[in-house]
């Protein structure tokens, strides 16, 4: 046999094998009981960097919530956030409402069946574009993203580094051949879980691996070194302190909280007052947590630059949030509202580089922000006083949404202690 004629059984018999034990072993998952695109659709953006199980409920929900395009089209920025907190990567929401604007008026609210069409929607690239076309409408189109990359790499032992752009390429004209004719929607979606329950990042289970006798990867014993994928730069680290505000008076038992920016990072979530803290100065250079005392003196002044009337008193907790290029550690400081400043009411807040307060009353005060970077003049938000009750009319991104949930937690505990 040549060398060409043995890639193609290996092909034939890839694509076989595969479709054989995908028929046998797929998993029941929510989106793959229709083959309603929209829902396919939502399922690959909530799929991104994230695990099947986490997936499962927040597709029950939103699909629950937003039964059609046309309904999160007109849904409220807020209420898709919502939907959305505690998955991450929030741009995928803001960017799926977007396109779902498109499909309603473009599309006439169908998802389209065009490959261009599909690739012109807000946030859909080539694998979630292949994924929507192939599964939903069994179009030959590749769905490639690293887990398909990585079996193909170890089946075929190619060396690609499939961190590059041409790797991607060559990847998408390979996983096409492979595509046995009339079935795109299950073949793609059977290397995907492939990709998903056995042929795994760091342990393969080559044994019962449908594919492994003709497995190049494993003939070799280089399983576990391919695929290669030269690293991404490791997340900059950035210390912030934190302001966890609670109310006196007509606030008592509530926490204050604001709005980011309209753009940016996490954009028009809701967050707890926080601005970057200057590393420690060791005299070795090592950077690190700034000493309790520097801490709350820092934070008493971006407090008091920002208008909010609050005493930091003490270290509550450490806490982190993870994005892409970027890693906050959060020191987070119990602060008490106090009189002796105006009284932070629940209004506007605009971000900047402005140095001072300054209360413009539009329905409640106007305040500059401490310069933090988070945002440039125009940006503008809101600022509130909230009970726990309250949380669920705001969107907070998961570090948030976790430390509030444990502050209102020990507040519940206290009260029932003191009962
Ligand atoms: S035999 Fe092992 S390395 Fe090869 S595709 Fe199967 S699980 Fe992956």
């Amino acid at each position: 046999m040549t060398q060409q004629q043995e890639q193609l059984e290996a092909k034939a018999y890839f694509s076989r094998h595969l479709l054989e034990w995908y028929h046998g072993q797929k998993r029941d998952l929510p989106w793959r009981r229709h083959r309603n695109p929209y829902y396919i659709w939502i399922s690959e953006i909530m799929l991104q960097q994230t695990r099947v199980d986490t997936v499962i409920p927040y597709f029950n929900r939103f699909i629950e919530r937003f039964p059609t395009v046309e309904s999160l089209a007109d849904a409220p920025e807020e209420d898709v956030l919502k939907c959305w907190e505690g998955l991450g990567y929030y741009s995928r929401a803001r960017n799926l409402q977007h396109a779902a604007r498109q499909v309603k008026e473009q599309y006439g609210g169908q998802v389209p069946n065009d490959r261009e069409a599909v690739f012109s929607l807000k946030g859909v690239g080539p694998y979630t574009a292949g994924a929507i076309l192939s599964i939903a409408f069994n179009r030959p189109e590749p769905a490639v993203d690293g887990n398909v990359m990585r079996v193909l790499s170890r089946y075929f032992l190619l060396e690609d580094d499939i961190a590059k752009g041409p790797t991607r390429i060559k990847m998408e004209r390979l996983a096409a051949e492979l595509i046995p004719e009339g079935e795109a929607s299950h073949f793609n979606q059977a290397l995907m879980e492939l990709g998903a329950l056995v042929c795994t990042p760091k342990s393969p289970r080559c044994l019962p691996c449908p594919v492994m006798e003709h497995c190049s990867a494993r003939l070799a014993g280089r399983e576990t070194s391919l695929p290669v994928k030269t690293k991404a730069k490791p997340p900059r680290p950035e210390e912030r302190l934190a302001a966890l505000v609670e109310g006196r008076g007509a606030h008592a038992g509530r926490v204050l909280i604001r709005q980011r920016p309209a753009s940016g990072l996490l954009a028009r979530m809701w967050e707890l007052p926080h601005w970057p803290a200057p590393p420690a100065d060791d005299g070795a250079g090592s950077g690190g947590p700034l000493p309790a005392d520097a801490a709350l003196d820092r934070l008493r002044r971006s407090l008091r630059t920002a208008g909010i009337s609050a005493r930091p008193e003490a270290h509550y907790m450490a806490a982190e949030h993870t994005f892409s290029h970027i890693v906050w550690t959060l020191q987070v400081y119990r602060c008490r509202e106090e009189e002796a400043l105006p009284r932070v009411a629940e209004g506007r807040v605009v971000y900047g580089a402005g140095a001072a307060a300054s209360a413009i009353d539009a329905g409640g005060p106007q305040i500059e922000l401490f310069a933090d970077g988070s945002g440039s003049r125009e940006d503008s938000g809101a600022v509130r006083w909230i009970t726990r009750e309250d949380m669920a009319n705001y969107a907070f991104p998961n570090v948030f949404l976790k430390l509030l949930t444990a502050y209102f937690d020990e507040q519940d505990v206290r009260s029932r202690a003191s009962e």
